[in-house]
């Protein structure tokens, strides 16, 4: 039988209805559409999609399991490699990874590799039977672990160090776990109940997580040795954000995108009023940036009742670094795009002290820069003035300071990164390893993943080297 050209769809709430509720987006599949779906993969000898895939799940038996309607089979062999299948089935860029690689996009559409993951783990959360499919670990461990950040990449280190047979402690800094999957990736993309049955399963796996203590204040890292652990892992992501460097970016209503999606995700002011923590925005919004993080700012925006929304990028639509998905949703959902476009100044009300306008300048592209892409050459006297009630920054966030400010031996790159050896997580220190936003700067989820797994293999290795095991 001809394979189907194009990846079976997956419904969505329509853009009216959506940008009224902080409900998620996209359904998911139904049972018929994965097995259309699972249908679509050729089961190649040599699966490429796994070589395009940083956590090596194998694509090609979990999906042979779907076909076979084999669910539960299917979530356990994902979770062999992937200890968080509903999070990336939802926000991995698929369309970058496995699926750019899969032998069936040579001619037509890729299989859809992620929205069939996420079906195998909605499935098995909704068959209750997350608890009876976890697999029993040995009583007795080896050492003690401990990991600083709960975000990707600490929960998957944690996760295959706890499958390793290690006794597996998460400090994480902030009240609540999973970083920027908490903070960051709104309700509509990444449901936080989705988030917190993916995190109970590493609890069940043993690991276990104490919020509140930020690693290398409340704790230094010489401490947690003393305290017995033999290995740290460092995940604490890229959360300080980059500034316009504009004039005016102090004025009341300027926000980094960081505190923004922070205010509105985990302090739940997408509840407000159900919730007392509401954030101001009036009616007029300008997210300056193109990446996933502006997108959200935007969607979140709309969705809290901003009348008008703009993206205001420096370069054109087609160098936008968003997922091309998200794009297209935040356009249908009405956010206008300002190509070309830079700010100049943040405009303010002398007397409130808040955001009226901002000034801009248009934009043409010149010769590629550093990282290929054309630069951006400000037009003169191109300037001109949108109103707006609120501006969110969302240009870019640097790896978080603090940890490496408390320990002056870590080896740090240009921007504040942690350097690592790529194979193992290894950093300038014996015995600590680092991955994740970090490590590389901001990237993506199933990146830090990555790393959080390579660096549980190295700290493995360590340990079992110095205890001759
Ligand atoms: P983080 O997720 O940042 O987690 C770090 C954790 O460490 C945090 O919980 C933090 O509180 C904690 N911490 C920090 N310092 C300390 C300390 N000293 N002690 C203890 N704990 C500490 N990627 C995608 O693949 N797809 C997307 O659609 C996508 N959308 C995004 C949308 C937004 C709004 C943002 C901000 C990012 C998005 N990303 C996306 C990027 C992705 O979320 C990150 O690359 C990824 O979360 C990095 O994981 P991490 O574990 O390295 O760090
Ligand atoms: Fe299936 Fe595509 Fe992977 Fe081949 S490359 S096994 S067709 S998903």
């Amino acid at each position: 039988m001809p394979i189907n050209p194009k990846k079976t769809e997956m419904e969505k709430q329509s853009p009216e209805a959506r940008v009224k509720n902080f409900d998620e987006v996209a359904q998911g599949y139904k049972e018929a559409d994965a097995l259309k779906e699972a249908a679509r993969c050729l089961q190649c000898k040599k699966p490429l999609c796994v070589e395009g895939c940083p956590v090596n799940v194998n694509i090609p038996a979990f999906i042979k399991l779907v076909a076979e309607k084999k669910y539960d089979e299917a979530a356990k062999k994902i979770k062999e490699t992937n200890s968080l299948p509903a999070v990336c089935g939802r926000v991995c860029p698929q369309e970058e990874q496995c699926e750019l690689k899969c032998i069936v996009g040579k001619k037509n559409e890729p299989v859809g590799i992620g929205r069939l993951e996420r079906f195998v783990a909605d499935a098995e959360r909704l068959s209750g039977n997350i608890e009876k499919n976890t697999v029993k670990l040995p009583g007795k461990k080896i050492a003690k672990v401990v990991i600083a950040g709960s975000g990707p990449a600490g929960l998957t280190c944690a996760g295959d160090l706890a499958m390793l047979g290690y006794d597996v402690t998460i400090y994480e800094s902030l009240h609540a776990t999973g970083g920027v999957l908490r903070y960051g990736i709104p309700q509509f993309r990444l449901p936080k109940e989705i988030l917190d049955i993916e995190i109970d399963y590493l609890r069940k796996l043993g690991v276990k997580i104490i919020a509140n203590v930020l690693v290398g204040k409340t704790i230094p890292i010489p401490e947690l040795f003393k305290q017995g652990f033999s290995a740290v892992f460092i995940g604490a992501g890229a959360g300080l954000p980059s500034f316009l460097g504009v004039p005016g970016e102090n004025l009341a209503g300027v926000y980094s995108a960081n505190e923004y999606l922070t205010r509105i995700n985990l302090m739940h002011a997408y509840k407000f009023p159900e919730t007392d923590t509401p954030v101001r925005i009036g009616s007029r919004v300008a997210v300056v940036g193109a990446g996933n993080v502006a997108m959200d700012a935007a969607r979140c925006s709309l969705r809290l009742g901003a009348k008008e929304v703009y993206i205001v990028y420096r370069r054109s639509e087609e160098e936008m670094p968003a997922r091309k998905e998200e794009i297209e949703n935040a356009k249908d959902e009405g956010v206008k795009l300002h190509l070309l476009t830079a700010p100049v100044e943040v405009l303010g009300d002398e007397k409130t002290g808040r955001v009226t306008a901002m000034k801009v300048i248009k934009n043409q592209l010149g010769e590629p820069d550093a990282s290929g892409r054309r630069r951006p050459v400000p037009i003169p006297g191109s300037e001109y003035i949108i109103e707006m009630d609120t501006v969110v920054s969302a240009i870019g966030q640097s790896p978080n300071p603090l940890i490496p400010q408390s320990m002056p031996e870590l080896k740090l790159g240009r921007h504040g990164n942690i350097i690592t050896n790529e194979e193992n997580g290894e950093t300038s220190v014996p015995g600590v390893y680092a991955g994740g936003d970090i490590a590389t700067g901001a990237a993506t989820v199933i990146a830090a993943m990555g790393a959080g797994k390579k660096a549980a293999k190295g700290m493995d290795a360590y340990i079992r080297s110095r205890m001759n095991l």
